[in-house]
């Protein structure tokens, strides 16, 4: 890249730095890949893991009141029933008769729609009908309907049957919440847009029962607690907004939800829900298994009702996604007229970046390495760490910019001569010299005071 340079962020780029740096990965790509379905690299996992984490601590270490649980994903089937899943979870389906393609009849344009015709090929489109996204498979020997279960579409019915099993054991008051991080599956019918939209994905949700009439004011409590966790996260605010869902959107159940969403490459989308479900959840369950769902307020004269339940709802393969898209940018450093002009870096919040420090010695003789190589492993026990020994200093440093690595140990001679080694800013690309025995707290002062950056877009 040598210039002036197309800087802006697309998919195309996003999925190739995604693929070249060991993000994500096409699944059984040898046997040409299997669509809605993606792999997470070393440099996945380690994100997705630490969004995860992040998420989790947000959710349950910093809120007194909010516990986990780790539900399994097949249930008894008529968890879905109670739902509504089996009846209401479908989108509606047309096919082009030419060109064969699929589409969801809510996803074309309403001329096309109502003209029948194809907006790839002009074709001629089939009646819409009703499709339901929920997979299904066979529990046992007998591959009958007897046996029929789902793979989960959402995390979230784990929670509500659990509801009593979770309040009793911890002797929950309302109000009080319980989250979950888990893998759910909807058989999409478009999954472009690389990890947006895929048939296996994971969620990061949070129930928070509550009691009716206090529904409102919890309801604005978690719009803006969820709308600050993505400040924490360091994501550029001017690139989320808030969708109300409006009549025609808002399940029959719900009493008010939004979606944030965020201005990926291809236009703002959702990446959150945070809904007002009222008492649906916990009723149906009640009626469903006969068994009494209602809490029983023994501060209040042993007052019993059914909880009405606030949900925030986001996907954890959908925020890495935002994270990439994000964080990604294409900076010219130099004007020597080469490539190494300009470098792609991705600026994670030091918190969940795959790998926080890197550690490389100037060159490999003279003992460098060796020591290179003891402060990686004094390091070890704290971060995540990396080593790179081989290629030029500054090419060592692109390709760690290029995995959003934060910080870089430098081991030079001088380090021989005084303990001090040098740690150079991913952001600001600066240098600053400490004691090799301050190396982890300097880094844990960092990631704690960490500020997202102006960025020279
Ligand atoms: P849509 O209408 O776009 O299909 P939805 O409104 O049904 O999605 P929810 O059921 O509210 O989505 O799911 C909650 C969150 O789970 C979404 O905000 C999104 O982050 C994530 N999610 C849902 N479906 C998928 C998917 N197919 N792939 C990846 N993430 C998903």
């Amino acid at each position: 890249m040598t210039g002036m340079a197309d800087t802006a962020v697309t998919m195309d780029k996003i999925v190739s730095l995604a693929k070249r740096r060991g993000f994500v990965f096409q699944s059984s790509e040898i046997y040409g890949g299997l669509s809605g379905a993606w792999d997470y690299g070393p440099q996945g996992i380690e994100l997705k893991n630490r969004i995860a984490r992040f998420w989790w601590k947000e959710m349950t270490q910093l809120h007194d009141n909010i516990v986990g649980i780790d539900a399994a994903i097949l249930m008894h089937p008529r968890v879905w029933h109670a739902s509504g899943h089996v009846e209401n979870f479908t989108d509606p389906l047309v096919d082009c008769k030419k060109c064969k393609t699929r589409f969801r009849a809510d996803q074309i344009p309403p001329e096309n729609l109502a003209a029948k015709k194809c907006p790839e090929c002009g074709g001629e489109l089939t009646e819409t009908r009703k499709f339901n996204l929920m997979f299904k498979t066979t529990l046992g020997p007998v591959e009958d309907e007897s046996g029929l279960v789902y793979l989960r579409p959402e995390t979230a019915q784990g929670i509500y049957v659990n509801f009593k099993n979770v309040q009793q054991s911890n002797r929950m008051k309302i109000p009080f919440g319980i989250a979950q991080i888990g893998k759910a599956f909807r058989n999409e019918i478009v999954t472009k847009n690389f990890i947006f939209r895929t048939c296996e994905f994971e969620q990061m949700e949070m129930q928070f029962f509550v009691k009716p009439g206090t529904d409102m004011e919890w309801f604005e409590y978690w719009r803006e607690q969820r709308w600050n966790y993505y400040q924490k996260l360091g994501i550029d605010m001017n690139k989320l907004r808030w969708h109300r869902h409006g009549p025609d959107e808002l399940a029959h159940y719900a009493k008010d939800a939004y979606d944030i969403e965020f201005e990926f490459p291809m236009g703002f989308k959702e990446l959150e829900g945070v809904h007002n479900r009222s008492d649906y959840d916990l009723s149906r369950h009640q009626q469903f298994s006969g068994k009494d769902l209602q809490y029983i307020d023994q501060d209040n004269g042993n007052e019993r009702y059914i909880p009405n339940i606030i949900e925030t709802s986001a996907g954890l393969t959908r925020q890495l996604l935002m994270l990439l898209c994000d964080s990604y940018e294409e900076q010219k450093v130099a004007d020597k007229g080469n490539d190494d002009d300009w470098r792609t870096v991705l600026h994670f919040h030091p918190a969940v970046a795959p790998i926080t420090v890197a550690v490389l010695p100037l060159m490999k003789k003279d003992g460098l390495a060796e020591l290179a190589q003891e402060i990686r492993a004094e390091l070890k026990e704290d971060f995540v760490t990396d080593y790179d020994q081989s290629g030029a200093i500054g090419r060592r440093y692109r390709r760690q910019d290029e995995v959003g690595t934060p910080f870089c140990v430098t081991i030079d001679y001088q380090t021989k001569e005084d303990s001090t080694i040098t740690i150079r800013d991913r952001d600001s690309m600066l240098q600053e010299r400490v004691p090799r025995m301050r190396i982890s707290e300097y880094i844990r002062h960092k990631i704690k005071d960490y500020k997202r950056p102006e960025r020279r877009l």
